[in-house]
């Protein structure tokens, strides 16, 4: 199976050989502060069939163990890579050309999720 993604812009895109692992809602302050959403929706896959095949994503250090990937020109958040899940990436449900095909089925940082915020997974 092949999905294909990329930006707002259309600067960056992506393509990932392969299926999506699992898909959930992130609630944490790191993902909300970074998307400037109460919630984001990733899918995971294996890193090594994904690849960026349009652009150049800019990165920043969301912390020590976390890469964070985005559009410089159109700022859309597309990845989140954890150091110690070094075999998978996370990309944003939002990015992908199809946005509802993998459907979450967890959901993490409950803890920090708005509380008129009422999700189902
Ligand atoms: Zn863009
Ligand atoms: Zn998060």
């Amino acid at each position: 199976m092949t999905y294909e993604g990329g930006c707002r812009c259309g600067a960056i895109r992506y393509r990932i050989t392969g299926e999506p692992l699992s898909a959930g809602f992130c609630h944490c302050r790191m993902c909300q502060r970074a998307a400037g959403t109460p919630v984001v929706a990733w899918v995971a896959f294996r890193r090594d069939e994904f690849r960026f095949v349009k652009g150049e994503a800019d990165s920043f250090k969301a912390s020590a163990r976390a890469t964070r990937r985005f559009c410089p020109h159109c700022g859309m958040a597309l990845t989140f890579e954890y150091a110690a899940c070094s075999a998978t990436i996370d990309v944003t449900i939002a990015s992908l050309d199809e946005p509802y095909a993998p459907e979450p089925v967890y959901q993490i940082w409950m803890s920090s999720r708005a509380p008129w915020l009422h999700t189902e997974s």
